[in-house]
């Protein structure tokens, strides 16, 4: 795979010519807060960047359309580690326009799956074991809502401390503006 030795051969010098430095921070977000939002490669920097944020200010969690797909999964895992754990002390929520993961054809993806070999015995065995591929693999129709979920699924978890602000934002890819679907100060407000 010549990515992997491109890599190599770059961070061969990186390290060596100190480029490295640029980069030095701490383990702790300074400005206490964790972000949840998608994997989308036009994402890579404008998600912190159009938020004013730069390298060590927040913690960044990514996965594909910015979903806790799981109460007990590793996403949920990660936002309570970093706010019990890491010091970030609110939590922003950011999906974004023309997302991936809207209306995700499932169909298609399982057929692309079966070109490249998984058989159909394999989907049986997953089914029977309880896991609903069109649920496992879906996506959503409305990002602002998958957002509103996705801090509704934080609120009633059993492990979440209630006072943490979580805030839920829509940015546009092209132009980075942001969309406020929660201002998490005003929720916290409500329910005090
Ligand atoms: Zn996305």
């Amino acid at each position: 795979m010549p990515l992997l030795n491109d890599i190599l051969k770059f961070n061969a010098s990186f390290v060596d010519n100190k480029d490295y430095e640029n980069f030095i921070t701490t383990k702790k977000p300074s400005a206490k807060a964790v972000l949840l939002t998608c994997m989308d490669t036009r994402l890579t920097e404008l998600s912190t960047r159009a938020l004013g944020f730069k390298n060590g200010d927040v913690k960044v969690v990514k996965n594909a359309g910015a979903t806790i797909s799981h109460p007990y999964g590793s996403t949920m895992r990660s936002l309570l580690v970093a706010i019990y754990a890491l010091g970030a002390e609110e939590i922003i929520i950011m999906g974004h326009k023309d997302c991936g993961m809207g209306n995700l054809d499932v169909d298609s993806v399982v057929k692309t799956m079966k070109e490249r070999g998984i058989t159909n015995q394999t989907f049986d065995i997953i089914e029977h074991s309880g896991i609903n591929i069109q649920n496992f693999l879906g996506g959503f129709s409305d990002v602002t809502a998958n957002v509103k979920s996705n801090i509704e699924t934080i609120y009633h978890h059993p492990l979440f401390d209630q006072t943490v602000p979580i805030h839920g934002l829509v940015i546009d890819p092209h132009n980075g503006s942001l969309e406020v679907v929660q201002d998490g100060y005003k929720k916290l407000n409500q329910l005090t």
